[in-house]
């Protein structure tokens, strides 16, 4: 053995704190506004939905957060997670950049989505609420919640995305196994399944419509709360632990990196890795471009607008200042369910605004080639929605060796794909087809909004 190729970390050395960019940003977000009245909102609108921890989370500007040690000692179960030097993949590119990852899929639910989840149940458990509400695309979400309620003795009920519940059934399973009850969304237990059916009986769902089933159950039940697995501020700073832990363990391999990558579905993974090395770039230390990755069949960051609009397609939630294609918008049903969102996070929203961070969308029979190159190099076969990152890595590699020079490149390996072998199944068939949406989709479904510009 010459070369080192996990940088692994101590239990001893997870973390004690999140990392809030709220802190450092030289613009903060726009506030959120209430969606009948149009004005901000406050902490007491929000009360239904979320316990209060996660209200003054998501509005805090303290630069860090305490991780409870209920919080920490259960992360053990799979923290740190092991960095990887991607040695077979240089080698399999013939690249002189190189590259490294982070690897979330030890999870127990197999992504970085438990990083959030089990803080979120916490928090819930310490205000005595017994029953939590949610919605998942790909099920990746659903199983994280469902695990980490089960740890603390809530109840968890999730509207799976119906072309996600009926692809993928064994995410089901999963949930259920943890005790999670899950229903196909559009479903006719809402008022919000309801109108939708009514419109059109043969919905495939999106994760819009089933963010409007969860936020109704939580709203109308008074033991009930709602939890979301990306988009807001607080999930985006649970998910920092990420690129927290890959910073000691570049330091520990002597190394920094030029280049970030992630794949973007509301902007948590992203976050989580990028955000503490931005730390640096907006504090006046060593700087990175941070690239998001999106599917060119659901574009908000490289085609959207930046506006204020809904978190949920039937305009429950509150008016989130951000990128987005459009609340009715109705993603492709590519296999990188977890990807397929209309909007993003105010906050990553703003940084891109702002010119700190950079997107890109790629189509997806080029991420499952690159998602074949890395399974076939490094072993692991990653989530559709990872692959959007190492389709970019390797983009951004190839350049490298045009211009003769070597990049050092980290890459978040958000999750496995084991529960996406359909997915390959398709792929390996040659029946994935690419998806660009056409300007006229994007503007008519832009111009049915009436919520504020910016
Ligand atoms: C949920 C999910 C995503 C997309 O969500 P983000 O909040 O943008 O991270 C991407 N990859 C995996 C594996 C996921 O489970």
């Amino acid at each position: 053995m010459t070369q080192q190729r996990k940088i692994i970390l101590q239990e001893s050395e997870i973390p004690t704190h999140w990392y809030n960019i709220m802190a450092d940003m030289p613009n903060k977000p726009l506030p959120p506004l209430h969606p009948g009245t149009h004005q901000p909102i406050g902490p007491e609108d929000l009360a239904p939905l979320f316990p209060m921890e996660l209200i003054k989370q998501e509005v805090s500007t303290d630069k860090w957060i305490e991780i409870p040690e209920e919080v920490r000692d259960i992360y053990t179960l799979w923290r740190p997670t092991p960095m990887y030097r991607a040695y077979g993949l240089e080698k399999a590119l013939g690249t002189k950049s190189k590259i490294y990852y982070k690897y979330e899929g030890v999870s127990p639910a197999g992504s970085h989505k438990p990083n959030t989840a089990v803080p979120q149940a916490y928090y819930n458990m310490k205000e005595g609420v017994k029953k939590i509400a949610t919605e998942t695309g790909a099920g990746q979400w659903g199983s994280a919640l469902s695990f980490a309620c089960k740890l603390f003795g809530i109840e968890c009920e999730v509207f799976m995305v119906k072309v996600s519940y009926e692809g993928k059934p064994y995410r089901k399973v999963m949930m259920n196994t943890w005790g999670g009850t899950v229903h196909a969304s559009p479903s006719s237990l809402t008022h919000a399944g309801k109108t939708i059916l009514a419109k059109d009986p043969q919905s495939p769902g999106s994760l819009g419509i089933a963010i409007s089933e969860a936020v109704e159950v939580a709203a109308t039940n008074n033991d009930t709360k709602y939890s979301l697995g990306s988009v807001l501020n607080h999930v985006l700073m649970h998910q920092t632990i990420i690129g927290l832990e890959a910073l000691k363990q570049l330091e520990k391999a002597g190394d920094y990196p030029d280049i970030v990558v992630a794949p973007f579905g509301g902007g948590s993974n992203f976050a989580g890795i990028a955000f503490p090395f931005l730390q640096n770039n907006l504090t006046g230390g060593k700087k990175i471009r941070a690239i998001a990755v999106e599917p060119t069949s659901c574009p908000k960051l490289t085609r959207g607008e930046f506006r204020y609009d809904f978190g949920d397609t039937v305009g429950m939630t509150p008016l989130i200042p951000m990128y987005t294609l459009g609340h009715n918008f109705i993603p492709s049903p590519i296999h990188a369910g977890g990807l397929r969102y209309h909007g993003a996070g105010a906050i990553v929203s703003q940084l891109l605004k702002d010119g700190i961070i950079e997107a890109n969308a790629i189509n997806q029979t080029e991420c499952f080639e690159a998602g074949l190159l890395f399974s076939g190099s490094e072993g692991i076969i990653p989530a559709p929605e990872a692959t959007h990152a190492i389709a970019e890595v390797i983009r951004q590699a190839k350049q490298a060796d045009e211009e003769g020079v070597s990049k050092t490149i980290l890459f978040n390996l958000c999750g496995h794909g084991h529960f996406d072998l359909s997915a390959y199944e398709n792929y390996l068939a040659g029946k994935i087809k690419d998806y660009e949406v056409s300007k006229d989709e994007i503007s008519a479904s832009l111009a049915e909004l009436d919520t504020p510009a910016i």
